[in-house]
């Protein structure tokens, strides 16, 4: 069967245009530079941010998945600080999961002190199952991804696995200053970003401290909620 040009193998869903790159930035770099095909999607335009305009937030977004190697970015237009779980916003991602078929999704952590974050995580989750279902709009088909590994942003409570993403940390730190309007230096303020005064810190040491964990320079740390198979404990902790 001929395969749909258009499939991605991992779709990475944010609430606001900074959410992909700060949470898992170093994954997406790190699959795409593997030679997989990740679609980014933007629930909102950020435009109740402080700083920037819909405009320039969204060529910042561009530049962002640019330099991570996404094969496109989107934009769902939802309301920035209102997302709300109801059924349209469900069936819009649940559409856009059925058209680009990824094996993965990727989405942010459903407890969190953004609300915008929370409702991501929670249509993401619903929508993945809804896509999974053939009498529901069965014009388009159905297709439910293997699994959805939620990435953190606020708050880490407990997860499942870290990634080593340290030959892809350049790549993350110039995706997150591509987002120049939220993070710009040149004498701007630093605005609270993730609720912290010093952002980009705050998200490399994070980073740093799970790398630490499993014994890198950098790890992205990340939740599923199934058990994560491992074929071989030696490979993993005999060498
Ligand atoms: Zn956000």
């Amino acid at each position: 069967m001929e395969k749909n040009p258009e499939t991605v193998d991992i779709l990475a869903f944010g609430a606001h245009p900074d959410d992909v790159e700060i949470g898992a930035g170093g994954l997406i770099a790190k699959e795409t530079s593997l030679g997989y095909k990740v679609g980014i999607i933007d629930l909102t335009m950020g435009e109740m941010g402080s700083r920037g305009t819909p405009e320039i937030r969204a060529e910042e977004a561009e530049t962002a998945s640019r330099i991570l190697g996404a094969e496109w970015r989107m934009n769902l237009k939802m309301p920035d600080g209102g997302i709300t779980a109801d059924n349209e916003n469900i069936m819009k991602v649940t559409r856009v999961i059925r058209t680009y078929r990824p094996k993965i999704l990727l989405a942010p952590y459903w407890d969190d002190r953004h609300p915008d974050h929370i409702r991501t995580g929670q249509i993401v989750t619903e929508a993945h199952f809804k896509a999974g279902l053939r009498k529901l709009e069965p014009e388009l088909k159905a297709f439910r991804p293997s699994i959805i590994i939620y990435y953190f942003l606020n708050r880490i409570e407990s997860l499942s696995f870290v990634v080593d993403v340290s030959l892809h940390y350049e790549k993350k730190r110039e995706a997150i200053g591509a987002h120049y309007s939220q993070f710009g230096e040149g004498g701007l303020k630093p605005l609270a970003v993730l609720g912290v005064k010093a952002p980009l810190q705050f998200i490399e040491s994070r980073d740093r401290f799970y790398g630490a964990q499993i014994g890198v320079a950098y790890g992205e740390a990340f939740l599923v909620r199934t058990p994560v198979p491992l074929d071989d404990p030696m490979k993993t902790w005999g060498i």
